[in-house]
């Protein structure tokens, strides 16, 4: 299928080069993973609206919802429900896209969940997003949208950036502070919480304030959004996991969780 067929060996060349820097590139992030309880603390607590207002452009973030609408002009009105690599290879030829979705068992294994990589003259003719399969479904679902998220914003600001996007299990932190990233994750969060999910799991009492705020879970919500995590993928928390792969996930949770929240008490999306 689309996968194999449009594989070509540049490609998988170059996509082993990419692979093989991942552990000096992402030097911070690995030593971060190793320490996941650290990330989850940080990211529980801070304020996502505050954190959204810093790095993200209001208008610069319609124009890149708008165009990925031209792709699924059901966002944030649909749920988007997690596919099989067969059907998001499918989803990346029709968009001229190279899908490489593998186990990968580098030395980083489970820290890595993909990365993107905008067209490179000569050695790529079109963008190309590797996706680390050794992840839960719901998670390789997730990345994905995630770098379709820089594939489009891409093609609106006319820059990819700096080179490979890499997604590292422990990075959302770091995302914060990159306008390209956060994008990249407000597309995948707005694909996981549609609106008429994210205004019920975040309903937002009428006198909390004329300031909009996205900062502590209540339990309520939390219990709302990991059981929406297991209809949705089959995924939960549980002795099946390794703890640390537990805290990465459940950070990877609550990171879209509150950046879906913030984007409803801010913007009203
Ligand atoms: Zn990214």
């Amino acid at each position: 299928m689309a996968l194999k067929s449009k594989r070509s060996s540049a490609v998988d060349t170059l996509v082993e080069e990419i692979l093989a820097r991942a552990h000096k590139v992402g030097r911070k992030e690995l030593e971060a993973w190793k320490k996941p309880q650290c990330e989850l603390r940080e990211l529980a607590r801070l304020d996502y609206v505050r954190v959204m207002r810093r790095t993200l452009d209001y208008h610069a973030l319609c124009t890149i919802i708008d165009e990925v609408k031209k792709i699924w002009p059901e966002l944030n009105r649909e749920q988007f429900r997690p596919k099989t690599p067969n059907q998001l290879a499918a989803i990346s030829s029709d968009l001229r896209i190279h899908l490489q979705a593998a186990h990968y068992r580098g030395p980083e294994g489970m820290a890595l969940r993909g990365f993107y990589v905008d067209k490179a003259p000569k050695v790529l003719k079109h963008p190309l997003i590797y996706l680390n399969t050794a992840h839960h479904p719901g998670a390789v679902s997730m990345t994905f949208m995630h770098e379709m998220g820089h594939h489009v914003t891409a093609k609106v600001t006319g820059r990819a950036g700096h080179g490979v996007h890499y997604f590292f299990n422990a990075g959302h932190r770091n995302h914060l502070g990159e306008p390209l990233e956060l994008a990249a994750d407000v597309i995948a969060s707005l694909a996981a919480y549609p609106q008429p999910l994210a205004r019920r799991i975040f309903a937002t009492p009428w006198n909390c304030g004329l300031v909009a705020r996205a900062d502590k879970l209540s339990d309520q919500a939390f219990a709302q959004i990991r059981k929406h995590a297991c209809e949705l993928t089959g995924f939960d928390f549980g002795a099946s996991l390794p703890p640390g792969q537990s805290f990465n996930y459940l950070t990877g949770m609550i990171h879209y969780a509150k950046l879906r929240w913030a984007l409803l008490a801010e913007y009203e999306l």
